[in-house]
């Protein structure tokens, strides 16, 4: 180890000089308390360096020692169910070591190094592999099996392989040939560099993540991005969670990238008492959670979106789908202006960074469905989907700005909206979703035909609510027509009884696509028999108290085993309309 000395402290930052044989990016020690840091700038033999911890105390003279390798996680067994800090330390050793808090210097290792694996081998001696081919597996728990896969850069020929019970530093096979080596459970990936795939393929099916205005109006597809930009209090958060605790996703990485202090740790609490309704065990069975508060160092909050997205990639270089999110990025962009700032550089827009945009598009680039190294021809997805928080809500700040040029999805979170209680607060008439053809094809064939049409109808009627409001706010509701009085209904009925869903309401808290179809269908069909009876003479009161339109309001809390009751409430409004017409179209 070369060791240099401090010149300055600044916060996070360090300056070292005699730093001549490190590189920008490499992993440094500093001071005797071995503080992690990273060099984000060379400049001749001085390194600018952020570090990972508290600098407090740390001063001129004191030593940095470099380590020759750039920042890297480890991927193997041992990271589901996990909870780590920004640069992969696992909260709860870090705290068995150190109490409450963190402490400085302390140098855990990231994967557990004393438990004991089984693993399975699928691949003999003899066996040709290349990089990404999976040797064997590893149950890691009751619904999760982790593969093993020859680590990239690896290929040859199987020299020596054994089934048993491993650590995840313990060599499980050997390759032998001129890019042979060991391979253990556990392999390493510096996290700023993309873990390279054969192909990217363009993303087809839906993350379906049963929230109505999500799955049937602005769908994500499974390796996708997405955005979700919204003033403080307009449920960014939540939405996080529910994507976290529905999506149909294999895997789940979160970051909590430090909005409030208290929100990580209601994760972090709340996350593992929560049943995975896919599988009925707790929800960390398929999940990682990586954590910086707002009271971590602001370096490591800046490490923790590449820490994140790495894991997400290593498992879906397994073939699995994995879905990313990470709450807040605006957080993670104030961490980058600070270093940026305390390394003098020249400030962009608002004091950002002038790369800040291309930080934002590196990251997104990593996701996508991919097919995956190995010679067997599996895919797997990576879905990341950001929240937004900028300041005041106005979207034109340049984090926002960035993200919305490189993300295919946007939902717009309304403060109006959230102050209205209408949750979730997407805005219908400003989100979008660049997905939207390609998973109306999935959804015409897996749910049915009318699946977008009545989307589109639902939509036109939003948009035309929004100027018919206009048009009463000029001249009353009474000078519109029954017709356009009729539409009013509906839309509100879209609004209320679709598209708002309550979280925190079991049978309300996850739809599935049937039953969303159901439903929209349903409020639909209101219009549809409403205009018969118009038709026919009825008056459009007599229509708008009918019974049956009670039971539209509650279909949302129908529990999905008994979605035939809301077929029933079709036939019973068709029959009401029938019998309205029979007794008193005679208006006319
Ligand atoms: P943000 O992260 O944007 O600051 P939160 O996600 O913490 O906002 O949401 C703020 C509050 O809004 C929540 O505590 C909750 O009361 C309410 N809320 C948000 N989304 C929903 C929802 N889908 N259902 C019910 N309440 C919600
Ligand atoms: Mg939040």
């Amino acid at each position: 180890m070369k060791v240099g000395k401090i010149l300055k402290v600044s916060g996070p930052l360090v300056v070292a000089q005699g730093m001549d044989e490190a590189n920008v990016y490499d992993v440094v020690e500093v001071s005797e308390d071995r503080l992690i840091g990273e060099i984000i700038e060379m400049r001749n033999d001085r390194a600018s360096i952020q570090v990972y911890e508290n600098t407090t105390g740390i001063g001129p003279g004191e030593p940095v020692y470099t380590t020759g390798s750039p920042l890297s996680i480890e991927l193997g067994p041992g990271l589901i169910e996990g909870m780590f800090d920004g640069i992969q330390r696992p909260l709860d050793a870090l705290k068995d070591k150190a109490g409450d808090f963190l402490t400085r210097g302390i140098t855990v290792p990231r994967l557990n190094r004393e438990k004991k694996w089984d693993f399975v081998a699928t691949k003999k001696v003899g066996d040709k592999v290349q990089s990404g081919d999976i040797i064997g597996e590893v149950q890691e728990n009751k619904v999760f099996k982790h593969k093993i896969m020859v680590p990239i850069g690896l290929s040859g020929t199987i020299k020596s392989i054994s089934s048993g019970s491993f650590t995840v530093d313990e060599v499980v096979a050997k390759i032998d040939g001129e890019n042979g080596g060991d391979v253990k459970l556990m392999q390493k990936w510096p996290v700023r560099v993309p873990r390279p795939v054969k192909e990217k393929l363009d993303p087809i099916k839906p993350l379906i993540t049963g929230q109505r205005v999500i799955d049937t109006f602005f769908p994500v597809a499974k390796g996708g991005t997405a955005a979700i930009p919204g003033p403080f209090g307009s449920g960014k958060t939540v939405v996080q969670h529910q994507l976290a605790k529905w999506a149909d996703a294999d895997i789940v990485v979160y970051v909590g990238c430090g909005e409030r202090g208290n929100e990580m740790t209601d994760v972090l609490m709340e996350f593992p008492e929560l049943e995975d309704p896919r599988t009925g065990e707790s929800l960390m069975k398929r999940t990682v959670l990586i954590a910086n508060t707002s009271n971590m160092p602001v370096a490591a909050r800046e490490a923790s979106i590449y820490t994140g997205i790495t894991v997400a990639e290593y498992f879906r270089d397994m073939g699995y789908s994995v879905a990313m999110m990470a709450d807040s990025t605006s957080r993670w962009a104030e961490a980058l202006r600070e270093m940026s700032g305390r390394l003098e550089e020249m400030p962009g827009d608002e004091g950002y960074p002038a790369y800040l945009a291309s930080r934002i598009a590196e990251f997104y680039e990593r996701a996508g469905l991919a097919k995956v190294l190995g010679s067997d021809d599996r895919e797997g997805s990576l879905t990341a989907i950001g929240a937004v928080s900028p300041p005041g809500g106005d979207i034109s700040e340049p984090v926002s700005q960035a993200t919305l040029r490189i993300v295919k999805v946007f939902w717009g979170l309304d403060y109006a909206l959230s102050y209205a209680r209408h949750f979730p607060a997407i805005n219908w008439l400003n989100s979008y979703t660049l997905y939207q053809d390609k998973v109306d094809e999935y959804l015409t064939n897996s749910i049915s035909k009318d699946f977008a049409i009545n989307r589109k109808r639902a939509m036109a009627l939003l948009s035309e609510e929004a100027s018919l409001l206009e048009i009463v706010k000029l001249v009353g509701r009474d000078s519109l027509s029954d017709l356009d009085q009729l539409k009013l209904e509906v839309s509100k009925s879209i609004r209320e009884d679709f598209l708002q869903q309550n979280a925190f309401r079991p049978e309300d808290t996850y739809c599935s696509l049937e039953k969303q179809f159901l439903i929209l269908d349903l409020i639909l069909s209101f219009e549809d028999e409403a205009k018969r009876a118009l038709e026919n003479g009825v008056y459009l009161n007599e229509v708008l108290a009918l019974e049956v339109r009670e039971k539209i309001t509650r279909a949302k809390n129908i529990p999905e085993d008994k979605l035939s009751e809301l077929k029933n409430i079709k036939t019973e409004l068709v029959d009401a309309v029938t019998t309205l017409i029979e007794e008193g179209g005679s208006h006319a």
